[in-house]
């Protein structure tokens, strides 16, 4: 691996320990979950709907995938697909039941917490994505894609929850 391509990569992904330590930290404080999504997780969902005031099945949509601090970017991936991230498994987080493994290999980046993250967990802090009305993009000449310039919204390098 030359690691110079991590260079301009979140620390998360270029250090397996960071990423487990930032998960840790998401799961302790933002109830980052559920351990297995495929699982039916009742009272995980009924909690969030409570802290969201929203119906359960509403909760249920609210997810990694669809949370503005949620990016799986070509820059994410290449990071990934380069750097330490790419073997590590959900699994292999020092829990008891241990996670289970969604993905081959992560897909998407957490900026809020720093770390890799499933499109179908989500934690407490989830935002839903705010869409653009495609309307009014067709009245500027701004990039159509909101992953085109995201990068910008990581580019501090120190931005980790060891550091925080
Ligand atoms: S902040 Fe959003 S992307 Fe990050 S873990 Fe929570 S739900 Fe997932």
């Amino acid at each position: 691996m030359d690691i110079r391509a991590l260079d301009n990569c979140p620390i998360a992904l270029q250090s397996n320990a960071v990423n487990v330590k930032n998960h840790l930290v998401a799961i302790e404080d933002a109830k980052l979950g559920p351990a297995d999504p495929l699982d039916k997780n009742t009272s995980f969902w009924q909690e969030k709907a409570v802290l969201w005031g929203v119906s359960e099945g509403d909760a249920r949509g609210r997810l990694c995938n669809n949370c503005e601090y949620y990016f799986d970017t070509p820059q994410i991936r290449n990071c990934v697909a380069d750097g330490p991230a790419k073997d590590l498994k959900a699994s292999a987080l020092p829990l008891i039941p241990p996670w289970a493994d969604i993905e081959d290999q992560p897909i998407g980046y957490c900026t809020m917490w720093d770390i890799t993250c499933s499109p179908i967990r989500t934690c407490d802090d989830q935002e839903i994505y705010q869409r653009t009305d495609p309307m009014e993009e067709e009245d500027t000449q701004e990039p159509t894609n909101v992953f085109d310039s995201s990068i910008i919204e990581y580019s501090d390098l120190t931005k980790s929850s060891l550091e925080d």
